[in-house]
């Protein structure tokens, strides 16, 4: 099969097929060979690898995951891509493809089948309208991972790398921390997709740490106070969790743990590292 990287070759298909972009499924096509190569090698693909595509679209980075990886499992939404992908996987023996929504599936499930729950690798160039809660699931679903390297909105890996102090620091960034160790590995202008997105993207490995970077107890109520410190950014961090019903914390509560851990009473969450938000949680929880 022709390779897809090359405009000519995905444009011919898509006639072929009278392919209708779905906006609503965040449908943008890669048209550029140097940037799926930079994908693939950032992966560090191997043969014993079981890689996990979300959203192949008419298959154009799987191409390069089979020829990289032992085996590829590519999860696809639009049911009108499936035809497109059985004519352009066709040489492939080693990829699944699986017409779902990747949110519904359960991964746990699917690594075991699949790679007997030896660690998967989630290789994707991300529909944008659910980066987040697609991370997100990824983290907290318990599938074994290695490592997630994705094409991402640019602000978006911005802010999954920053730390406190920035402008574009948040629940995410401290999330996608907790679990991993954040490298943007390229920048990618909107002409290497067809059609061009309206925003810019950036390709990012996270790579999953062996034990998370901080010692908490509960990370599901550690998320909870991050969540609250981040609803109400203008707030001090005092305001913001005891306005949360969803934590049920007293003002006074609140307080005496900022003093032990000698913060001021003002201080806004915004400004707390991993490991204070792990502290603090602790002795709130
Ligand atoms: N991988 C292809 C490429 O690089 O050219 C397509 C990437 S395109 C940005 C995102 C793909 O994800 C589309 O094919 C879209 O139909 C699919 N998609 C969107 N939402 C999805 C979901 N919830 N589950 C699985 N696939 C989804």
């Amino acid at each position: 099969m022709a390779n897809l990287g090359i405009p000519r070759n995905t444009i011919e298909i898509l006639q072929k097929y009278k392919f209708n972009f779905q906006k609503k499924y965040g449908q943008n096509f890669l048209i550029d060979t140097s940037v799926l190569e930079r994908i693939v090698a950032a992966a560090e693909i191997t043969k014993e690898d079981c890689i996990l595509e979300i959203g192949p679209g008419i298959g154009t980075m799987t191409q390069y995951l089979a020829e990289a990886a032992g085996q590829v499992i590519a999860v696809e939404i639009d049911k009108a891509l499936i035809p497109i992908l059985g004519e352009t996987l066709a040489a492939y023996t080693n990829v699944t493809v699986i017409n779902a929504d990747v949110l519904k599936l359960d991964l746990k499930q699917l690594a075991e089948e699949k790679n007997g729950g030896r660690p998967i690798k989630v290789v994707a160039n991300l529909p944008y309208y659910v980066t987040t809660p697609i991370i997100m699931s990824l983290f907290e679903s318990g599938v074994p991972l290695e490592s997630i390297t994705i094409m991402v909105q640019k602000e978006v890996a911005e802010r999954m790398q920053v730390g406190p102090g920035t402008k574009d620091y948040g629940a995410l960034s401290l999330a996608v921390q907790f679990y991993a160790k954040p490298e943007i590995v390229a920048n990618v202008p909107p002409n290497c997709f067809i059609p061009r997105p309206t925003v810019g993207s950036a390709v990012i490995r996270l790579t999953r740490h062996p034990k998370p970077p901080v010692e908490v107890r509960d990370a599901e109520y550690m998320f909870a106070l991050i969540r609250a410190s981040f609803n109400q950014r203008r707030k001090t961090l005092s305001n913001g969790l005891s306005n949360a019903p969803e934590l049920g914390l007293s003002r006074e509560k609140v307080a005496q743990a900022l003093e032990t851990m000698g913060l001021s009473a003002t201080v806004r969450g915004e400004t707390l590292t991993l490991e204070q938000f792990a502290k603090l949680s602790n002795l709130l929880r």
